[in-house]
């Protein structure tokens, strides 16, 4: 039995892949707009998610993509009406773990199911640890030295992003590639500036930054 949270605006669709996931002994949520969903996954955590491309609210790839920053780890099987290449690589690229293309098979969506919830568990690490820090991505839990910090969404999505790839620098660009949207007007001062701030959250008076400034390169964070 898994819990589903099925993102389908199309009762047409949704219906029978509620029915028959049902039928399997599986829990199924359904939500028909993308910014609802991006909510309910603030609050509710699920095994894996079927999404799909076209909703009303948010596109299930920016949903994908946003769920991702903020350091969602559920495995994301995308629906897409569109059989070609490009928007499969987009996809991906936003996150998601495989993607179906419509019309499919009720057998086809179970199989494709099993598939993703047999992946390793490494793959969704539900805490991050580096030094002094623990975060969790699924319950936006910021923990250090046994007290919790709060951190805004996007301060959040940066450092998690930062505790996922532990010792490796990124440029204030890749940055923004990785952890912004691609439709926002932040700059690489923005990067800046949410550093510091981070930095004045998370980081221990009188010690070094968790979070090191490779001059000239980028930031890394010191696991
Ligand atoms: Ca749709």
């Amino acid at each position: 039995m898994a819990k589903i949270l099925l993102v389908e605006d199309e009762k047409d669709l949704s219906d029978p892949v509620r029915l028959f996931l049902e039928s399997q002994d599986h829990l199924v949520d359904v939500i028909n707009d993308g910014h609802d969903a991006i909510e309910k996954l603030k609050y509710y955590t699920y095994d894996v998610i079927i999404l799909d491309w076209v909703l009303p609210g948010m596109f299930g790839v920016e949903v994908c993509r946003l769920f991702r920053q903020n350091g969602g780890t559920t495995p994301i099987l995308m629906l897409t009406a569109k059989s070609n290449t490009q928007e499969k690589i987009k996809a991906l690229d936003a996150g998601a773990d495989d993607y179906l293309t419509k019309p499919f098979d009720l057998d086809e969506v179970s199989a494709r199911i099993r598939a993703l919830l047999r992946r390793p568990i490494a793959l969704s690490a539900n805490v991050l640890k580096a030094r002094n820090l623990v975060v969790e991505p699924n319950t936006y839990r910021v923990i250090r030295d046994n007290e919790e910090v709060q951190l805004l969404p996007k301060e959040f999505a940066l450092l998690a992003f930062f505790m996922r790839h532990p010792n490796q620098v990124f440029s204030p660009e890749a940055l923004l590639d990785r952890v912004w949207a691609s439709d926002s007007d932040a700059s690489p001062e923005t990067i800046r500036t949410y550093i510091k701030r981070l930095r004045q959250k998370i980081d221990v008076e009188g010690q070094p930054s968790i979070i090191n400034t490779i001059h000239g390169v980028g930031y890394k964070l010191e696991a």
